[in-house]
């Protein structure tokens, strides 16, 4: 059964900027979706429309059975990862990972096993009692993705997770994620202008142009016929 249905979604922002044109997409249980194209061409919006932080103008989006137009974004089974981590500075690694759980009364004795299995898989266990300021990018982005998985969502959003680190660390994580991808049970939505990180990670490779969907395949089918 598909995870997710994007049936006809469109955006508009105002009168005349249509962001997202009739995006139209059925993913499967765990599938990696990886959503490609220049700077502007509609994938974080189409994104925070899953997420449910953007308004869908047009069109529905189904979770399984239930559509998901209206919900709000917390009480959906999803989380995010952005670009600029957005970890709360005040607080440490272990704190940053367990505030959402802590917000939906998780006891604490499941909090603490989810968190330290979490930092184990992201290998960020010796930082735990650092706050944000004290790591490096790449270890900030491992805590921004362990505090997303710890939640177990059924859909995981990357928007430009890599971006802002160097092309070392960003090889690094790259396979970091392959890993970590094996290793939970979530369908994924990536969004890059990458276009290594489309073909390296994806199972499907959507690729954007000025707002309309212009191909969809497998890397293999986009590599073959571009
Ligand atoms: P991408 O993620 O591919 O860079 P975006 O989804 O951010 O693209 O943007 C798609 C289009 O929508 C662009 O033309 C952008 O300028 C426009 N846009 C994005 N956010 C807003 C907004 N809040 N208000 C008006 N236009 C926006
Ligand atoms: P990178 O080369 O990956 O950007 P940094 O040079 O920022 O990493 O940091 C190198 C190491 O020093 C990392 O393990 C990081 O956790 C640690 N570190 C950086 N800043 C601090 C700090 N203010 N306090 C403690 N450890 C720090």
């Amino acid at each position: 059964m598909a995870t997710l249905s994007l049936k006809n979604i469109k955006k508009i922002y105002d009168k005349n900027v249509v962001a997202v044109h009739d995006f139209n997409l059925e993913i499967a249980d765990k599938e990696f979706i990886v959503l490609v194209g220049p700077s502007g061409c509609g994938k974080s919006t189409t994104l925070r429309m899953i997420a449910g932080l953007e308004d869908i103008s047009d069109g529905d989006l189904f979770i399984g059975e239930k559509r998901m137009n209206d919900v709000e974004p917390k009480d959906r089974d999803i989380a995010m990862v952005f670009q600029n981590y957005a970890l709360y500075p005040h607080m440490t690694v272990y704190e940053n990972m367990a505030f959402a759980l802590k917000l939906r009364k998780t006891p604490k004795a499941e909090i603490d096993k989810k968190v330290r299995e979490a930092a184990e898989i992201l290998d960020i266990t010796t930082y735990l009692e650092r706050k944000p300021k004290a790591l490096s990018g790449g270890q900030r982005q491992r805590v921004a993705i362990g505090r997303a998985i710890v939640r177990e969502p059924q859909v995981f959003l990357m928007d430009e997770p890599l971006s802002n680190l160097d092309a070392k660390l960003r090889n690094q994580m790259r396979a970091e994620i392959i890993k970590l991808r094996q290793r939970i049970d979530t369908t994924f939505i990536y969004v890059t202008h990458d276009q290594t990180e489309a073909m390296t990670l994806g199972d499907r490779i959507v690729i954007m142009k000025d707002g309309f969907i212009q191909q969809i395949g497998t890397p293999q089918q986009v590599f073959d016929h571009p």
